[in-house]
């Protein structure tokens, strides 16, 4: 007897960490998305910033499919040819000379911070271990890097947490001065946070950011998990900034929905990672490589980044327009392709409640934190499905305006 999959086998079946929506997809192509009942919605939330060229996109799916015929996994004990292509490409492509593969954002982040301390316990001794991150930033669910993020809720009930960790105020460089030191071994920031709701850094905090860095030697991690492979319109958002780290974390968009993650560092910080310090079993998985060397070959080109500044304004132009009308907005801000729209205080804490109106409108969105509306399309989502699909957030929010 066949049985077929529904919401409520969740809530029976699964650990009941996640509350996802009523609706389950079955189906995907390019900005759409098809339900179990064929109900089709349009897709800002691109898989929280994943899917980076859409659902299925030929480019990827013939990636895995030439890669499935011919090897999937090794492990490191041998290397493989889409791996080291990966790699290579990854450094050409930035300022990088080492690359690091993983499967994960979180496993790419705990690379960062590990390599962080060795190098600072390898160059300068024991005491050097201070890592100064932000409130509100965040960095992934290990415990390391819930420890490292700066949402209290995220690590509370887990500890005893690793120490060694402050946290400083975003965009504060005084915030900052204050707990920097000979003792500091690395600065972790997000250029835009991302689950913080939405907020870019200013140049002049990052430049002051890398100038204390280069003060104390200590190391600046760029975590571009969420800003990265195209995001923010350049390949990675510190090319935006023309702010250099010594290491950069990527994943998400970097598989276009396939897992997989990457630590990015120089020759001057790698080396300090010697045989034996750090691994994955999956990590530089030949058919994990093969999908991100394919997306990153066809992202880093001017035709995709190009037009992910020209979708940028014509989101932008749509939600002032919806803005002017209802009034729900603060504030509209974001880089690319990773926008969020803040709500007016009237709505404070109610950009969770557009949500499920939204999907009943036909409209998949995000929220980042409780009070900002966020939008994470796939980079090369057509322009009529940004039009169509915010005439249903129009719609969405209308409801929400008129029940208030
Ligand atoms: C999503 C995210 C992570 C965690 O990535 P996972 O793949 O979920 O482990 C880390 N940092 C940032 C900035 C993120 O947005």
């Amino acid at each position: 007897m066949s049985h077929t999959p529904s919401r409520a086998d969740f809530d029976q079946y699964m650990v009941p960490n996640y509350a996802p929506q009523k609706v389950i997809p079955v189906r995907g192509e390019g900005s759409r998305l098809w339900d179990q009942e064929g109900r089709e919605y349009i897709d800002f939330a691109g898989g929280i910033a994943v899917n980076s060229l859409g659902h299925c996109h030929p480019v990827l799916v013939e990636a895995l499919k030439a890669q499935a015929d011919k090897l999937w996994h090794l492990s490191n004990v041998y290397t493989n040819e889409p791996a080291l292509e990966l790699a290579r490409e990854l450094t050409e492509r930035t300022f990088a000379d080492k690359v690091y593969l993983c499967s994960s954002g979180g496993e790419a982040n705990e690379a960062a911070l590990k390599l962080a301390r060795r190098w600072a316990h390898d160059k300068h001794g024991a005491h050097k271990d201070k890592i100064i991150s932000f409130r509100q930033s965040f960095h992934g669910r290990t415990l390391f890097t819930v420890s490292v993020g700066g949402q209290p809720k995220y690590s509370q009930g887990f500890g005893p947490v690793p120490g060694g960790v402050l946290h400083a105020e975003f965009n504060n460089l005084d915030s900052v001065r204050e707990l920097v030191g000979d003792d500091t071994c690395a600065i972790m920031i997000e250029p835009m946070q991302g689950e913080g709701g939405i907020v870019p850094a200013t140049p002049e905090f990052l430049q002051g950011l890398r100038d204390l860095c280069d003060e104390h030697d200590a190391l600046l991690v760029f975590d571009e998990v969420q800003t990265g492979v195209g995001r923010s319109g350049s390949l990675y958002a510190y090319m935006d900034y023309g702010i250099t780290p010594d290491i950069l974390t990527s994943a998400k968009s970097l598989g276009g929905g396939f897992p997989v993650g990457a630590m990015l560092t120089t020759d001057r910080v790698a080396p300090v990672l010697v045989l034996g310090t750090h691994g994955s079993t999956y990590g530089g998985n030949a058919l994990a490589s093969a999908v991100a060397l394919a997306a990153i070959r066809h992202i880093d080109t001017p035709e995709v980044l190009g037009g992910v500044a020209k979708r940028h304004d014509l989101f932008r132009e749509h939600l002032e327009a919806i803005n002017r009308k209802h009034g729900v907005f603060k504030e509209i801000r974001g880089m690319g392709l990773l926008i969020g729209a803040e709500m007016a205080p009237e709505y404070e804490g109610r950009a969770k409640d557009i949500l499920p109106l939204a999907i009943e409108e036909g409209l998949m969105a995000l929220i980042a934190g409780p009070n900002v509306l966020r939008m994470a399309p796939s980079l090369v989502i057509p322009e009529a499905d940004i039009v169509e699909g915010l005439e249903r957030l129009e719609r969405a929010i209308a409801r929400m305006v008129s029940a208030s």
